[in-house]
């Protein structure tokens, strides 16, 4: 090896002394001794690597660059809330509904200490589990019963397994949906044991399609709500009183998998009108399953609602202890319920964001514009439309008042830049112009987001 790379060698800082440096405080702080250690001993040892090969030890304070930013892109947006600039207001990839302030309120009371979550207070018993949260859903909900999972999945999972393992479900050709990354109709049915029967077409269902398929064979009828897309043209499905009807007429439980249980009518916010529990169970439904964090704007779970002939064979499930729902959804569901039951909807984040007014918007983005020219961006205030996402409503979308921001340089390095910031922000990019819909941003970030967008116009990374 050559003598100078020796001392090139030399200049390398051991770990410890990159590790003191004060400049690492904040970091250790917030990822922790273990975490930065790690990542300190890989750039050092990287720079060993390169420095062996011919090349220069950098000076310490480029070595901690290294190391923050490598910090940045090993832990992105750790434990920080993120700003949803994309109009999207149940944004999957950013956790669906956001809570709303009274639940977060409950949730910080109780998380801390005990609650009495398989306890009956009133005997002292062991009870059932968040017993007075099914209670309350009930009521909320005009049905006989109720019982919450971890998820919609898990919903229609334990309703298939426990009614129709090893029996025929029948289904609609145009209801083998797909939600997301992983929630597929036939794939769950496999799972459950139940056996798919499909009928009809993509387009063209009848009632004497599922007639026809009856047998001694079939444990169900199964509705499938189209969450994330629609059929239009030369299309006809059986209606649900047509398949109560047909249930009735055979003694077979009718389920629908609704999917994204919409209390208030979506209508109501100039959107198209999505079925809501209500009219899913007064349509004669035996079981309605729906997503907690979709339109209903509460925790991640799968609510389960109907005939407590059927409810309760689900209660006996084996399988029910490994779906069940946490403590922490839980409290969270029971709080965002008794908000329903208050008559207190419309606070909650889903219902407010739908109900912000293009009178509110456009003040707010004409605000947001002119703090950005401050910071040397210059944006402008068109008409565009929020998604209400979340596999919810496909076509709908809301009239909203978009921020158009003129970026110079890359585009792609700017948003990695607002991606990787503190807080994380996500915008959408259109016709070259960063993109941002202030219906998804909560108020108080509105100054938070100008701080952002000017720190990724100038910061290194
Ligand atoms: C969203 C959805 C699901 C899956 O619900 P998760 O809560 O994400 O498990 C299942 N079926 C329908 C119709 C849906 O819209």
């Amino acid at each position: 090896m050559p003598n100078e790379n020796q001392s090139e060698l030399r200049k390398l800082p051991s770990v410890e002394k990159v590790l003191s440096s004060p400049e690492l405080a904040a970091d250790i702080e917030r990822y922790s001794h273990p975490v930065v250690t790690a990542t300190v001993r890989e750039i050092v040892d990287k720079i060993r690597d390169n420095v062996s090969k011919g090349g220069q030890t950098p000076p310490l304070d480029a070595i901690l660059e290294m190391v923050k930013y490598h910090l940045i892109i090993e832990w992105p947006g750790l434990l920080e809330p993120v700003i949803n600039a994309t109009g999207i207001i149940l944004h999957t990839n950013l956790g669906r509904a956001p809570l709303s302030a009274a639940a977060v309120e409950v949730l910080s009371k109780l998380l801390g200490g005990y609650y009495a979550l398989e306890l009956d207070l009133a005997t002292g018993e062991r009870g059932v589990r968040a017993q007075s949260m099914e209670k309350l859903l009930q009521i909320a909900n005009g049905a006989e019963s109720a019982l919450v999972v971890n998820n919609n999945a898990a919903a229609v999972l334990l309703v298939l397994s426990t009614l129709a393992k090893g029996r025929e479900v029948i289904v609609s050709r145009g209801e083998l949906v797909q939600i997301g990354g992983g929630f597929r109709v036939p794939e769950v049915m496999a799972a459950s044991g139940a056996i798919l029967r499909e009928v009809g077409t993509t387009n063209q269902t009848f009632i004497r399609d599922f007639e026809t398929a009856v047998s001694d064979q079939t444990a169900m009828l199964l509705a499938v709500h189209r969450s994330n897309f629609a059929i239009r043209g030369f299309t006809h499905d059986a209606s649900l009183p047509e398949l109560k009807e047909l249930a009735k007429q055979f003694d077979l439980p009718l389920i629908y998998d609704l999917g994204s249980g919409a209390i208030i009518d979506t209508a109501t916010f100039g959107m198209t009108h999505e079925p809501t529990i209500g009219e899913a169970l007064a349509s004669g439904a035996d079981i309605v399953c729906i997503s907690g964090d979709k339109l209903f704007g509460g925790p991640q779970c799968g609510i389960i609602l109907g005939k407590k002939f059927y409810v309760d064979r689900l209660r006996r499930n084996p399988l029910l202890r490994a779906l069940r729902i946490d403590k922490y959804a839980a409290i969270a569901l029971t709080a965002t319920v008794l908000q329903y039951l208050k008559g207190q909807a419309a606070e909650l984040p889903v219902y407010r964001m739908m109900g912000e007014t293009l009178d509110n918007l456009t003040r707010r983005a004409d605000v947001l514009v002119e703090n950005l020219a401050t910071a040397d961006f210059s944006a402008e205030v068109t008409d565009g439309e929020s998604l209400a996402g979340g596999g919810s409503l496909p076509d709908e979308t809301l009239p909203t008042r978009l921020v158009v921001v003129a970026v110079k340089g890359s585009m792609d390095e700017f948003c990695r830049k607002l991606r990787l910031g503190t807080p994380p922000v996500m915008g959408c990019v259109r016709e070259g112009k960063f993109v941002i819909d202030l219906r998804t941003v909560f108020p108080d970030q509105d100054t938070i987001l100008v701080n952002a967008i000017a720190d990724a116009g100038k910061s290194k990374h």
